[in-house]
């Protein structure tokens, strides 16, 4: 039996076999009721939930009424978000000199890319690999995998380039990214008229073929390529969710705030939608059961919970949330959750800034998680999860994050790859620490 099939026969295992410990004890979450969560998530209600759709209006509806139900007071704190949609036409076709064309596959040998803000729409015109001696106007260029387009983009466009194919490195056609690359908290410059797409490595690689070829013959023209992009930046409403625990009865000042970004990166054009059960459905189950759990304990401590939209375009909706806090933060830890549960055996990261508060704090929130049988690491300084906002501003914040990429923004992203004993495990670490703020030091 590989190693493979033994992970995934244990984690079939837990998960047909709900909670083993039985009933919840006051010391914990409910790992069921965190899966549950994470089943609705991935559902197609939810349908790929990115900031804006109505799979982004239902999920919060659902969560909502979960944490009303527990008689939890919930807000929705909205702002503005640009996000780049997939709802255009996606094309790749090449045809070469002697008349034949080739027709690549969406998703299998190329797929969107939004770098830098750059827009999709159709293009077409002859193919030439991008090397230094420039190109004439209205050509689509071919760049290798060590091009990085994020650094070369602009240029090419302001010298006339009508597309860019670049090879994807590291990545694949079936991942879907969302990030154009811009500074959190801004809203990305949306540039025209030169749509760009990742190609997997045979795609370049016979296309690449295409240009050799025509290349040889002095007399032949160059490949000639139509395509189109589904990228498609739209302005929308984003909103954060928050639901607060005021367990000391006085004024509401948050010895924890636990959050975790709801929102994932949506559809493609044919409807099909990105589950998102690992990324981030898995911490906001269990978010969700921390804020259920403190309704059913009730500890005596102030605990705020946050549900944050946007996080896959750039932490807008964090950035937002910090931008105009409702209560004071400066005496608050925040606990961000992305990404837990996973089948794989991939060891726990509590990533932080590097900020002193925020080093110590993943120190103690580390140590919570290895006691609690989750062994896991301090990693600093990384900024690109939903903490980094909070950092900025003084506060102390950590991500917790099983970082495993198998699935990672596929469409095989499923609850399946979960284990909710797991899920159970590390939602009774996170509850015992947070409930004990009182006696805990850093
Ligand atoms: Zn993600």
């Amino acid at each position: 039996m590989t190693a493979l099939s033994t992970i995934v026969a244990a984690c079939s295992r837990s998960a047909e076999t709900t909670d083993a410990d039985g009933p919840s004890l006051p010391g914990g979450i409910d790992g069921r009721a965190a899966f549950s969560a994470i089943e609705a998530l991935t559902g197609p209600l939810s349908a790929g939930r990115i900031v804006g759709g109505d799979g982004s209006a239902a999920t919060r509806a659902y969560l909502r009424a979960r944490l009303e139900a527990v008689g939890l007071a919930v807000e929705g704190l909205e702002f503005i978000e640009r996000v780049a949609l997939n709802d255009g036409e996606a094309f790749l076709r090449a045809r070469t000199p002697g008349g034949a064309t080739t027709v690549f596959e969406y998703r299998s040998d190329f797929r969107e890319a939004p770098i830098n803000g750059f827009d999709g729409g159709r293009a077409s015109g002859p193919l030439k690999r991008l090397t230094g001696s420039g190109f004439e106007p209205g050509t689509i260029l071919l760049a290798p995998k060590e091009a990085r387009p994020s650094e070369i983009a602009a240029g090419l466009a302001a010298a006339g380039a009508a597309g860019l194919l670049f090879e994807l490195d590291k990545s694949s056609p079936a991942l879907r990214p969302l990030w154009p690359g811009h500074e959190p908290g801004a809203l990305v410059k949306v540039k025209h008229g030169m749509p760009i797409l990742g190609l997997s490595g045979e795609a370049f690689a016979a296309l690449a073929a295409m240009v050799a070829t025509a290349g040889a013959d002095p007399g032949a023209d160059a490949p000639f390529i139509e395509l189109a992009s589904p990228v498609r930046f739209a302005d929308v409403i984003g909103a954060n969710l928050l639901a607060v625990w005021n367990g000391d009865g006085g004024s509401f000042e948050p010895a924890y705030l636990v959050m975790a970004h709801y929102d994932h990166v949506g559809a493609d054009p044919d409807g099909s939608y990105f589950p998102g059960a690992l990324d981030n459905a898995s911490g906001v189950g269990v978010a969700l059961a921390l804020a259920e759990a403190a309704a059913s304990y009730r500890p005596r401590v102030d605990l705020a919970f946050l549900f944050t939209d946007a996080e896959e375009g750039g932490l807008g909706g964090s950035t937002a949330f910090v931008s105009a806090p409702p209560f004071p933060l400066g005496g608050a830890s925040v606990i961000n959750l992305d990404m837990l549960g996973s089948c794989a055996e991939t060891r726990y990261s509590v990533y932080s800034s590097g900020g002193q508060a925020g080093v110590s704090l993943s120190l103690r929130v580390e140590r919570a998680l290895s006691s609690g049988g989750i062994p896991a690491t301090s990693e600093h300084p990384v900024d690109v999860s939903d903490h980094a906002p909070f950092a900025s501003a003084g506060v102390a914040a950590v991500t917790v994050c099983e970082y495993d990429t198998e699935h990672y923004h596929r469409k095989d992203d499923l609850p399946e790859y979960l284990d909710t004993d797991e899920l159970d495990a590390v939602g009774d670490a996170l509850y015992r620490l947070i409930t004990t703020a009182a006696v805990a030091g850093p």
